[in-house]
């Protein structure tokens, strides 16, 4: 038998339902907010990411998902979603549209590397990028998105750890004295970290392999920042008070991709525990510029959809049965194949999963399928419905259904009368169904 590929996953109900209510959710927040879906290719050019997202970075260095084509280009699955954004808006000059561009995506995303610990192949995120402006505001702006998001998602006790790790103005004088301080520790480090003290010091402040202590006795970046990256935090935090978001100042906080600049943060849920993030974002104004477009100031955030689908199920286990669709089954004779098939046209945009049975046995039989199909009524449509302009609605089960067959009586001629449940079912008049049932039954 044909597997699946290494690393990945078929999603399928009942779980699917948290993922299309998760991404739902979203979507329609990123919307209020002011934000536009953009959807840009699975497969890139190896050369986004590695000019982009940077040299000396695990996502470059180890994990991209790259190959060759046919024709010998070096392509890529695409490991994250900002360079290709980006790369969009360079592409379709959207920088000429008046600022700031406000995108939402959602999709698959790719990293060659063992599988192991719910890291996957093929794995889901969900971002947001905005692009073009510099103010603080729209850092606050993008963390009050996700906190709206998250809260709308039923997770509480929400907390956003950040710091700033300056610019080009003031970042150089940062990493000298994070390595002149470090030069007295160099033995203790890991062997990556004795590689990225020259290059990339920043990046050992979030190993998780160094003594803690150490770390901690660091010189931290928001010691170092010059006047405009100062006044920028100081706004976005006092904004962040404003907005009664609480934060916490993480100096080991910092993101290893060279492009990012002052503004690094992630959403902490006390829910989860401790150092349980549960997105990472920050400001990434030399981007656009790396990828040889205009300067453009720019932030935004990524969410792993997988980890966040696990933790909602985990926490509120009764979600999968309250995300459940309604199913009715609508049963039929020969003659009522056609009006069958008209119902669930005329029900279409109602909400529920109609199914119409296609093997065309007795009604006993449906009704029994009906049942095992999960579904909570049956809508019935025999030659005298048909007659009568209506059609019968009763309650599944299979428990009732043999009460009712166990009386010797057609079902069709059982429970058809009374009160309009449906005006405007322009074939049949409207559905049926007893007072008892309804009082059971209706939603
Ligand atoms: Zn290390
Ligand atoms: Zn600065």
């Amino acid at each position: 038998m044909i597997k699946s590929v290494k690393g990945t996953s078929d999603i399928a109900s009942p779980e699917v339902l948290v993922w299309q209510h998760v991404e739902k959710t979203m979507a329609t927040t990123a919307k209020a907010y002011g934000y536009e879906e953009i959807r840009t290719p699975t497969i890139e050019m190896e050369e986004l990411f590695s000019t982009s997202v940077g040299q000396g970075t695990d996502i470059v260095e180890k994990e991209m998902y790259a190959f060759p084509d046919k024709k010998g280009r070096h392509l890529v699955l695409r490991p994250e979603g900002t360079a290709a954004t980006c790369r969009a808006y360079l592409e379709h000059q959207m920088n000429l549209q008046p600022s700031p561009a406000k995108f939402y995506y959602m999709g698959s995303f790719f990293r060659y590397e063992q599988p192991q610990g719910g890291r996957k192949r093929e794995f889901h995120s969900f971002g947001v990028e905005a692009l073009g402006e510099q103010s603080p505001l729209q850092d606050a702006e993008v963390i009050d998105m996700v906190m709206t998001m998250l809260s709308r998602l039923g997770l509480s006790h929400l907390s956003v750890d950040v710091n700033s790790i300056g610019d080009d103005n003031c970042r150089p004088a940062y990493k000298d004295a994070l390595r002149a301080s470090l030069a007295t520790h160099e033995g203790q480090l890991c062997e990556d970290c004795r590689r990225r003290m020259s290059d990339n010091p920043l990046r050992i402040l979030d190993c998780k392999r160094e003594d803690p202590a150490l770390l901690e006795s660091l010189p931290k970046s928001a010691d170092y920042l010059c006047t405009d990256c100062e006044d920028h935090f100081h706004r976005l935090l006092s904004t962040l008070e404003a907005l009664k978001i609480p934060y916490h100042l993480n100096h080991r906080l910092v993101r290893g991709l060279d492009y990012y600049t002052r503004t690094v943060f992630e959403v902490i849920s006390e829910d989860l525990g401790a150092q349980n993030a549960l997105l990472g974002g920050g400001r990434y104004d030399y981007l656009i510029r790396h990828l040889g477009g205009p300067a453009t100031p720019a932030v935004g955030w990524g969410l792993g959809l997988e980890r966040l689908v696990s933790v909602l199920t985990a926490r509120y286990p009764e979600l999968l049965g309250s995300l459940a669709i309604s199913r009715a089954y609508i049963v039929h004779s020969d003659t009522t194949t056609a009006a069958a098939f008209q119902l669930r046209h005329a029900l279409a945009d109602t909400g529920w999963a109609l199914d119409v049975d296609v093997r065309q046995d007795g009604f006993g039989k449906q009704l029994a399928r009906a049942s095992k199909r999960g579904a909570r009524i049956a809508l019935i449509l025999g030659e005298d419905e048909i007659a009568a302009g209506t059609c019968t609605m009763m309650p599944c089960g299979y428990e009732r259904f043999a009460a009712f067959l166990k009386q010797g009586t057609l079902c069709s001629h059982l429970l058809r009368q009374v009160q309009k449940l449906r005006q405007g079912t322009t074939l049949w008049g409207g559905i049926v169904m007893s007072e008892r049932e309804r009082g059971s039954y209706a939603d």
